[in-house]
């Protein structure tokens, strides 16, 4: 489709639809201008077209090879399960045979792309649509959960499909291109660090999602929660995403289109004025050090995070390079990936999170997921139940550690003895390698991350057991105020100044420091301005936080004193009345 270069909107905006505003949430700095693009998700953007008489048997025939190409695919993926993967990989293959057999996905598009001479993905997604839909309005759960298998089935025939078809080309100048979504999963979301959308909106999602956190770290203007913009918004229709109010204005008049022009370059400007605090150290007036690392999902973003100056690696979400794949990443795999994030960071920290699956992020196929995803078997608890797939990855990351500073974090213990487990299998992976003389560290560090309350509130029974530890507020305070980060309808209830969660934190901070260990913050409160200051007065001295966000941050560290900010994060520590926390927070930034 051809689209104009946003500069040459303000001419054009008059031209277009009537306007109007959504609100949502923004979980994202800066402002976008650009043109709709309405996706069903990342992978399943395909291309409507009518099929020339002539040409129908080709299509059909097209779509005939695809299947089963990918009927030879997955017999292929299921020959080759590991001895080591969850028991769970193989019967998801089994599933996803007998969804592609079915004669509702293999034999309807045929008969749509005969009957309406659409074109065969066209047909495929129509008809799966159908299907999705269908599975919606079962009661059953588990059948529910179904349609995401019969979606990967079809995401699989298309990728066959790709390059063989007369599809137009994807949109051009992906630059001034805003993606419209229902929703995307985190899965999706990592996607989109292959692409230069200039920004995306959702119907779905918190801002402390998994979907968010990586929109974040994409840096890209961003909304979610917007309820109908899918439905209501158009095709190439002109958009300004405001990811720092949450507004989305569509067709915007000329006079707003000017007023955003200038907004979005005078954001532009603070953003390349930040850059010169780069190789600044990070301390307060006093001169007090304080770390600022950063949060990383694959390794490719280590060069961001060293751009924006970050001293280490504060939290390594490996389990991202294990979504978006039906096979599991081997021993050798998640070693390359690891030493090649070690080796960049030359000496600095790195924390790699073993494997934190589970809730919004799940294997393809997954079905242990459970009634309760947030509260089932994920993260530790999903690797002590695998411990194969467990050693694997530990052993990975000893074999890293050789090449650098590498710290071991476990992420969602609530249980002691689950530390002692680690323990375990930590000297398991260490003796096979001992056996096969590889070298690694012996030394490498333990810590754990604090964000079941049950942790944080029996921190004393941690720190004897571990070297450091990082809150992982996003979950802590999920948890604590028992709402879901992803559903944004009790998105606004989400408080990290909730008098229960500023407890919790500060009681972790303050028996770490007792007990000589290293804590950190690595949610999204340490990329939150508003609570740098906060958080500096509790004690805290390292952050870590999604690259973009690290020289913001480094700024509001080198403008705070100390003992001002412990004066006001005493008193917010003893306010009970959220307006009072919230005068005294204005105070402390002012
Ligand atoms: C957290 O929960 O705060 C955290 C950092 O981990 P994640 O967002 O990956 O759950
Ligand atoms: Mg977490």
């Amino acid at each position: 489709m051809g689209r104009p270069e946003t500069t040459q909107v303000s001419t054009l905006a008059a031209t277009l639809g009537a306007s109007f505003t959504l609100h949502g949430a923004g979980v994202s700095g800066g402002i976008a201008i650009g043109y709709a693009h309405l996706a069903s998700t990342a992978r399943l953007e395909v291309a409507h077209y009518e099929v020339a008489g002539s040409e129908i048997e080709a299509e059909v025939e097209r779509l005939d090879v695809a299947v089963e190409q990918v009927r030879g695919e997955l017999i292929g993926l299921h020959a080759a399960v590991p001895t080591d993967a969850p028991a769970e990989l193989a019967a998801f293959l089994d599933l996803h045979l007998m969804i592609l057999n079915d004669a509702l996905l293999s034999a309807a598009p045929r008969e749509l792309v005969r009957k309406r001479r659409w074109n065969a993905e066209w047909a495929l997604v129509h008809q799966m649509e159908m299907l999705v839909q269908r599975f919606e309005e079962v009661e059953d759960l588990y059948l529910r959960e179904r349609k995401s298998d019969v979606q990967q089935v079809v995401e699989r025939v298309l990728k066959a499909m790709l390059g063989t078809g007369h599809m137009p080309a994807p949109p051009a100048h992906e630059e001034n291109i805003i993606v419209v979504a229902h929703d995307f999963s985190p899965a999706d979301m990592i996607l989109f660090k292959q692409h230069q959308f200039a920004g995306f909106v959702t119907d779905l999602g918190g801002v402390t999602s998994h979907t968010a956190i990586v929109a974040r770290s994409l840096n890209l203007p961003a909304i979610v929660g917007l309820h109908h913009a899918r439905q209501m918004i158009r095709e190439a229709e002109l958009l300004i995403v405001d990811g720092v109010a949450g507004v989305l204005i569509v067709n915007p008049d000329r006079q707003v289109l000017a007023e955003y022009e200038l907004r979005r370059s005078q954001f532009e400007l603070e953003r390349q004025k930040l850059k010169r605090l780069k190789t600044t150290p990070a301390a307060t007036l006093e001169g007090e050090r304080v770390e600022l690392q950063a949060n990383i999902e694959l390794p490719a973003d280590v060069e961001q995070a060293l751009d924006f100056g970050a001293m280490g690696v504060g939290l390594f979400r490996t389990e991202f390079l294990f979504l978006n794949r039906d096979d599991l990443p081997d021993e050798d795999e998640q070693f390359e990936a690891y030493r090649q994030v070690v080796q960049a960071m030359n000496g600095l920290p790195v924390t790699i999170r073993t494997l934190d699956l589970g809730a919004d992020k799940a294997l393809n196929g997954a079905h242990f997921l459970g009634p309760n995803p947030a509260l089932g078997l994920r993260a530790i608890r999903f690797c002590l139940a695998e411990p194969q797939m467990f050693l694997t990855q530990l052993r990975a990351i000893l074999r890293a550690s050789r090449y650098g500073a590498v710290r071991l974090l476990v992420p969602m213990v609530a249980h002691p003895h689950e530390i002692d487990q680690v323990h375990h299998y930590v000297a398991i992976a260490k003796d096979t390698l001992l056996h096969s003389g590889v070298h690694f560290d012996p030394n490498v560090p333990l810590g754990a991350m604090i964000e079941i309350p049950a942790a944080a509130l029996a921190v004393g029974a941690f720190v004897k057991k571990l070297d450091f530890l990082s809150i992982g507020t996003n979950d802590l305070i999920q948890y604590t105020l028992a709402i879901d980060r992803t559903d944004d309808n009790v998105a606004h209830l989400y408080d990290p100044l909730h008098p229960a969660v500023l407890h919790l934190v500060a009681h972790t901070i303050r028996t770490a420091a007792k007990a000589g260990l290293q804590v950190a913050v690595c949610g999204e409160m340490a990329g939150q301005i508003e609570l740098t200051r906060l958080l500096l007065g509790m004690g805290l001295r390292q952050f870590s936080m999604h690259p973009a966000q690290l020289l913001a941050i480094k700024q509001q560290v080198l403008r705070s004193s100390i003992p001002e900010v412990e004066v006001f994060a005493q008193r917010i520590l003893r306010s009970e009345d959220p307006e009072r926390t919230r005068a005294l927070l204005d105070k402390l930034n002012a």
